[in-house]
């Protein structure tokens, strides 16, 4: 593999000094132009550069990375190493237009994962798939189960993965057993003479003698997979989880399995951090007197002191009713906005009790000019 230093820079087109939105931007622009979809004529040289500047953009949006990469001019990547491979991309629901073609948008990406992935075919065909799975923010508040099923090619049992009816092979008459070809291109002076894998063969250099009956030669058969997911409580966005061999299956080995979370909005709320922000309503009275409310968050509620003379728009902070840090007991804060009501209709009793209520008050000052 290159062990070159790689220019992120130069790959994206941008410099040290871009802003995320920049670099965001120039990454949008290239993978639109090498998506493998807009290059079916050089398909792989496509897929190649899709790759590099995903790499590239991997290590630039993300500043501990980027930084990383600055002082040493190389990072390692999730799966260990300093090799990028797919698995290590964690900006697929950032670019849900360009990959949802990829991974499918029901979340039954498993063929159309394949064709995409297998066309990086430096180290034999890529066979890790990846599916990415919507919950909403209350499933990960409290963590919750999910059913996903997809299709993927495992090896064929019949003949062991090998395509031929007994295991019994020939020798490739295209290449002759050496499992390479050679091709002319172009004409005249631009003729080009290059080798490629034999297609005849996959590079096998040898044949069935007969097909396989159940597999027809490829050594796989599809088959249903169910994988019951467990989403934790407190997963972040982009979380993914690996299910090791549950990939494809090609010339008997298997690749992996990545389910990506997506973790959906929710109105009302928002989520940073372990933290949980909302919204809650009281009523003047309440402001003003200060009181405790019951207040909910999803299925659970919290006791909520409203400290008197409250105004609207304060934050209310309830220590440890945001989200659980994944894999652990510890939780975040709540930080609840104050919305204060201002009755639209009143009884007479109530009518006259704040006309006294006002009369009591400093009439002359007219807040309105304040
Ligand atoms: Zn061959
Ligand atoms: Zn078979």
């Amino acid at each position: 593999m290159n062990t070159m230093a790689k220019d992120y820079y130069k790959t994206l087109g941008v410099t040290k000094d871009s802003s995320p939105d920049d670099i965001k931007k120039a990454y949008r622009q290239l993978a639109k132009k090498y998506h493998p979809d807009a290059n079916p004529t050089n398909k792989k040289e496509a897929e190649e550069k899709f790759k590099e500047i995903s790499e590239a953009y991997e290590v630039l949006s993300d500043p501990d990375k980027k930084a990383v990469y600055d002082r040493t001019g190389s990072v390692e990547f999730s799966s260990g190493g300093s090799n990028f491979s797919w698995q290590d991309f964690t900006h697929y629901s950032d670019f849900e237009d360009l990959f949802s073609r990829i991974f499918g948008n029901s979340g039954f990406g498993g063929s159309a994962g394949e064709s995409f992935f297998s066309g990086f075919r430096n180290e034999g065909p890529d066979l890790d798939l990846a599916i990415r799975v919507r919950v909403s923010l209350q499933d990960v508040y409290y963590g919750t189960k999910k059913t996903v099923k997809y299709r993927h090619n495992v090896t064929c049992e019949e003949c062991n993965g090998t395509g031929a009816k007994g295991g019994e092979t020939i020798t490739c008459p295209t290449c002759h057993g050496t499992g390479q070809e050679r091709i002319v291109q172009g004409q005249g002076f631009f003729r080009m003479v290059s080798v490629i894998t034999c297609r005849d063969c996959g590079g096998k250099g040898s044949k069935p003698k007969e097909v396989c009956p159940v597999c027809k030669g490829t050594g796989t058969v599809p088959k249903t997979e169910v994988i019951e997911l467990n989403i934790p409580r407190g997963a972040p966005n982009n979380l993914k989880i690996r299910y090791k061999g549950k990939g494809q299956s090609h010339n008997g080995r298997s690749g992996d399995m990545f389910i990506v979370l997506t973790v959906d909005e929710e109105p009302g709320y928002r989520r940073s951090g372990d933290d949980i922000y909302l919204g809650w309503e009281i009523s003047f009275p309440e402001a003003a007197l200060g009181t405790e409310v019951d207040m909910t968050i999803f299925r659970d509620t919290f006791k909520m002191k409203v400290p008197a003379g409250t105004q609207p728009g304060d934050v209310i902070k309830i220590k440890g009713a945001g989200f659980y840090r994944m894999n652990t007991s510890n939780r975040g804060d709540a930080h609840v906005t104050v919305q204060v009501v201002v009755p639209k209709k009143l009884t007479s009793r109530q009518k006259e009790l704040l006309e006294e209520f006002m009369d009591l008050g400093e009439k002359k000052h007219s807040w309105i000019h304040r």
